[in-house]
């Protein structure tokens, strides 16, 4: 502890306050966690990532710093982690998912700016994140307009680079996109000092590509009609891909995925078969963000989907394999983040569908649409969302909430009416 304690120091926290904050985080995640029954043991790992999130990971990342490599914060699936890990830099997601700091933070966003914005600022501003603090650059992107102008202000603080997403899904638009990719890739090379070669690239993307590949598993096994794992333990699970290290954390997902396949031939679950089953659709929930989950689960309904960018949104393309030079490996870099349904986009019908398809292969009894209070791209889209599963005759329930715990009450009474409504 004394060693974390002088990292922590080095890194510019604030001591006390962080304290305070992994104290409240390691009580949060008890309480959820440890009252689950029936875990998967692989499920060990996770808990000792999570155990060491501000410790061991860090120390880690200090030691890569140490060796000459860069790390390299990001805030959307949008930026290829592939170009950042050919850079020979590590990729950390930056996204977080609790109220810190929030009153510094609104000392420069309005107060009615989305939680997970509120968060970054506030996580930076109150000295409350080490993995900021350990950033050489932050890479920012142009979705919705919270985040674009908010980078602006984030400059202040620490270097960002802001890639431009563009918001249909033309031919010109994916062309902008390729520019930006290359873009990307040449920023990159210039802060690490590395050239990305087509050795390099192609060994990056099957690393990420394996990463999803083993995400995808596990998200496929959760079909089976007991279900082999909560849908809290797997939201854990897409929010650590954020940060540990990719082949380490990728070989934990199937060792993870072989025991739950031990366990759906055995019929051994963490809900008997007849549990009512929840797809979760919408905003991504960064962690601790455990809030619906938690409720859900609570109420012996379980979840079987995450259709998010802390999901599936993230992890069911994969980019092309087997393009021989850079130029290729970049196209297909392109075309596979090209492909990401955020709600940024317009129109963007191929969300519509996707949700639909995963609530009938995952055969969820019902749909919860998650909206963080005054994110407007999800908020508006989740009226498309609502009409599309309605021609389907597959139950909605909308929830538009922030960070605090001031509605957890509320927020029970509708998910518990929403469960009666849709049990088989
Ligand atoms: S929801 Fe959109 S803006 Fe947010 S991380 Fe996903 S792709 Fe990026
Ligand atoms: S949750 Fe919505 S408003 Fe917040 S950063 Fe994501 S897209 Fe933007």
């Amino acid at each position: 502890m004394q060693t974390y304690e002088e990292m922590w120091r080095n890194l510019g926290l604030n001591l006390d306050a962080h304290e305070g904050l992994l104290k409240a985080l390691s009580g949060f995640y008890s309480s959820i966690y440890a009252s689950q029954k029936n875990r998967p043991n692989a499920m060990k790992y996770f808990d000792f990532v999570i155990s060491e999130v501000h410790g061991l990971r860090i120390k880690e990342l200090q030691e890569a710093k140490a060796q000459g490599k860069k790390v390299i914060g990001t805030f959307c699936v949008f930026v290829p982690e592939e170009l950042i890990l050919a850079a020979d830099g590590v990729c950390i997601g930056l996204c977080a998912g609790a109220e810190a700091g929030f009153e510094l933070a609104e000392q420069y966003l309005p107060k009615n700016t989305c939680g997970l914005i509120k968060s970054f600022f506030g996580f930076k501003l109150a000295r409350l994140c080490p993995y900021a603090n350990s950033c050489d650059l932050v890479v920012g992107e142009t979705t919705c307009d919270g985040k674009k102008k908010a980078y602006e202000l984030f400059n202040e603080f620490q270097p960002v680079h802001v890639m431009e997403v563009p918001q249909t899904k033309s031919e010109n638009a994916k062309s902008l996109f390729h520019s930006e990719v290359m873009r990307f890739k040449e920023r990159l090379e210039a802060l690490t000092g590395t050239k990305i070669t087509a050795e390099r690239l192609q060994k990056t993307i099957q690393i990420v590509n394996n990463k999803r590949r083993a995400l995808n598993r596990l998200n496929e096994l959760r079909a089976a009609p007991i279900p082999p794992i909560s849908g809290l333990d797997s939201l854990l699970i897409n929010q650590i891909a954020f940060y540990d290290d990719p082949v380490r954390f990728t070989n934990a997902v199937n060792e993870l995925c072989d025991e739950l396949e031990e366990r759906i031939k055995n019929n051994v679950g963490v809900a008997r078969g007849d549990t009512v089953r929840i797809l979760m659709s919408g905003c991504p929930m960064a962690i601790p963000n455990w809030k619906i989950p938690a409720i859900v689960e609570g109420t012996e309904a379980v979840i079987v989907g995450e259709e998010s960018c802390v999901g599936v949104r993230n992890t069911r393309n994969t980019v092309a394999e087997g393009c021989k030079d850079v130029n290729e490996m970049l196209k297909a870099i392109t075309e596979r983040y090209f492909q990401i349904d955020c709600a940024t986009f317009t129109p963007n019908t191929e969300r519509l569908n996707h949700i639909v398809e995963m609530a009938e292969t995952l055969k969820a009894n019902g749909v919860i649409h998650y909206a963080i209070q005054f994110c407007q791209p999800y908020t508006i889209e989740s009226k498309r969302v609502e009409d599309m599963l309605a021609s389907k005759g597959i139950p909605l329930l909308r929830l538009e909430t922030d960070y605090s715990m001031q509605d957890v009450e509320a927020l029970k009474t509708r998910i518990e009416a929403f469960k009666e409504l849709i049990s088989p």
